[in-house]
C-alpha cells in the first residue's frame, strides 16, 4: 500500500465532505438551519487541541482571554458608519422577545469590534492602562447568502477566535499588527499549513480597517483560502464612539486599535492540505490519539498476543503518549486499520504472535504508510523521534506543493490560462495603482488577495498600464 492523492485532487469536494462526516469530525448539512453544524467529539478533540495551541500562544504574549455577550445592540452596531455597510447585509437580528416585540432590534454578533470599543470606552481612562490586549473564542454569526461549506462558509461560524488590542500610538498599533502576524505565523508553522500573507487591496480590506494583513492557502482543489486576517482599525472605532483616553504628553486624544482573527477554517485546512486518499492525516500536534494499537488476532497465543498488547500500551501511556489499543473483536485488523488511517491517527502499532515471539512490534506511519519492525526496549524513543518526524515531513511537504502552485506571470494572458490551467495563485507585476489593480480583477475573473506583506523583489512593468512595477500583485481563485 502506498500513500496516493488522486481522489482528493480530482475531486477534493466529495473527498471533503466525505472526510468530515465519516471520520466523524462534524456532522454538516444534516442539522435543520443552513451552514450550521455539529461537532463531533472525536472533531472537537482536534478543535480544542488547536484552540490549546492558539491560546497558549496568545497567554504568552501578553493577551488575556474574555468573554462578551452574544447579543449587540442595534445602535452599537450603527455607530462607525464603515463597518456597518461592510456588514449590512450579513446580520442575524433578533427582533422578539416571547410575544414582545423589541424596542432595539439586537444583533447576532458578526464580529465584537463595536461591543469591545464601547465597554473598553468605560474602562480606559488613559494612556497609563495602554495597551489592553483581548481576545475571546465564540460563535459569530454571518447570513451567508451563497452556498455553504463546512467549516469554510457558514452561517455561524463556531470557532471564531478574535483578539482585541488598544494603544495610544498608531505606530504601537502598527507593532502590534507585527506582533499578531508573527504569532499567527507561529500557529500555522506548528499545525503544517503553509501560507502566503498578504495586505488586502484597499477595495477588499476589512470594513472599517486603515489596512488588513491576510494569511492565505491554497487547497488541493487549487483554490485558495483565506485563513487568518490582521487588521490595523486606526482610530476609526473609537472616533466613533468619542472616546478620548489621556497621553502621555497630557494631551487628549482617540486610541488607536488593532483586531485579529482566525476561525474554522483553521481546522478545515489541516483536514484538507494534510489528507490523502485513506483520508485525514492529523500533525502530531493536533491528533488527539498519537498512537493506535491494533493487535493481529492468533489461533495458538491470542491471550499472549492481547496481553503483550497491552503491555506495549501501558509503556506507550506512562510515557505520556496518547496511545489507544483496539481490541475491538467484532472488527478484523483490516477495518480497524481503514477506520484508524480515515481518522488520521499519526501512528498505528500492530503486534500479532510474530511480534509476541520476536519482542518486537511494527510501527506504520500515516502520513507515508510505511512499516518499520521496532525491538520493545526501543519503543518509545522510535514513536517519539517518528512523531517528530511525522510533524516536520508534512509542514515540508504542504509547503512544497504550495510553492508549486505559486508562479509568476507577466500578462494579463497569463494570468487567465494559468489560472483556468493550473488555478492555485500567479504573481503579476504591478505599478500600485488601484485602478490597474481592480482591472486585474476583472479581467482575471478571480479574487486580487494583495500585494506581499513581506517585500519582494519584483522586476517588469504592470501587467495592464506598462508603467515600471513597483511591486506584484497576487491573484486567485477563492474560497
Ligand atoms: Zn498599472
Amino acid at each position: 500500500m502506498r500513500v496516493t492523492r488522486s481522489k482528493i485532487t480530482t475531486n477534493f469536494s466529495e473527498w471533503y465532505d466525505w472526510v468530515l462526516s465519516e471520520a466523524e469530525i462534524v456532522d454538516y448539512g444534516r442539522y435543520p438551519v443552513k451552514g450550521m453544524g455539529v461537532w463531533m467529539p472525536y472533531g472537537f478533540k482536534i478543535r480544542e487541541k488547536v484552540l490549546n495551541i492558539l491560546r497558549t500562544l496568545l497567554n504568552n504574549s501578553g493577551h488575556e482571554e474574555i468573554l462578551f455577550p452574544l447579543l449587540v445592540p442595534e445602535d452599537l452596531i450603527r455607530k462607525e458608519s464603515k463597518h456597518i455597510e461592510g456588514f449590512q447585509g450579513e446580520v442575524f437580528w433578533v427582533t422578539k422577545g416571547g410575544n414582545d416585540e423589541l424596542d432595539v432590534k439586537l444583533a447576532l454578533r458578526p464580529t465584537s469590534e463595536v461591543a469591545i470599543t464601547y465597554m473598553e470606552s468605560l474602562w480606559i481612562k488613559g494612556y497609563t492602562q495602554l495597551p489592553r490586549k483581548f481576545y475571546q473564542v465564540v460563535s459569530v454569526f454571518r447570513y451567508e447568502t451563497k452556498a455553504t461549506r463546512p467549516l469554510l462558509r457558514v452561517r455561524e461560524i463556531s470557532t471564531f477566535k478574535e483578539a482585541h488590542t488598544i494603544h495610544e500610538t498608531f505606530e504601537d498599533a502598527d507593532r502590534q499588527v507585527k506582533e499578531a502576524v508573527s504569532i499567527y505565523q507561529q500557529f500555522f508553522d506548528s499545525i503544517g499549513i503553509p501560507y502566503l500573507i498578504s495586505i488586502r487591496p484597499e477595495w477588499d480590506k476589512f470594513a472599517g480597517a486603515i489596512y488588513t494583513v491576510a494569511f492565505d492557502t491554497v487547497f488541493p482543489d487549487g483554490k485558495v483560502v483565506q485563513i487568518g486576517t490582521v487588521h490595523h482599525l486606526g482610530q476609526n472605532f473609537t472616533k466613533a464612539f468619542d472616546m478620548k483616553v489621556q497621553r502621555a504628553n497630557g494631551t487628549l486624544d482617540y486610541p488607536h486599535q488593532t483586531s485579529y482573527g482566525i476561525s474554522d477554517r483553521a481546522i478545515a485546512s489541516i483536514i484538507a492540505i494534510h489528507g490523502d486518499d485513506h483520508g485525514a492525516v492529523l500533525p502530531p500536534a493536533v491528533a488527539p490519539i498519537s498512537v493506535i494499537v491494533v493487535p493481529i488476532p492468533s489461533k495458538e497465543d491470542n491471550e499472549k498476543v492481547l496481553e503483550y498488547a497491552r503491555k506495549v500500551l501501558e509503556q506507550l501511556s506512562s510515557s505520556g503518549i496518547a496511545a489507544r489499543l483496539d481490541a475491538a473483536e467484532k472488527m478484523t485488523p483490516g477495518e480497524k486499520y481503514y477506520y484508524w488511517e480515515l481518522r488520521g491517527v499519526p501512528i498505528r502499532i500492530e503486534i500479532g504472535r510474530r511480534e509476541l515471539l520476536k519482542n518486537t512490534i511494527v510501527m506504520k506511519r500515516r502520513d507515508t504508510l510505511e512499516a518499520t519492525e521496532v525491538k520493545l526496549p526501543d519503543l518509545i524513543d522510535a514513536v517519539k523521534s517518528l512523531l517528530n518526524q511525522i510533524d516536520k515531513d508534512l509542514k515540508e511537504a504542504s509547503w512544497s506543493r504550495m510553492k508549486s502552485m505559486v508562479r509568476i506571470v507577466h500578462t494579463m494572458g497569463e494570468v487567465k490560462t494559468e489560472l483556468e490551467s493550473k488555478m492555485g495563485i500567479v504573481e503579476v507585476p504591478w505599478c500600485g495603482n488601484d485602478a490597474c489593480g481592480l482591472k486585474m480583477e476583472e479581467e482575471s475573473g478571480a479574487r486580487v488577495l494583495g500585494r506581499p506583506y513581506h517585500d519582494q523583489e519584483v522586476t517588469g512593468r504592470c501587467a495592464v498600464c506598462g508603467s515600471t512595477a513597483k511591486t506584484i500583485l497576487r491573484i486567485a481563485k477563492t474560497y
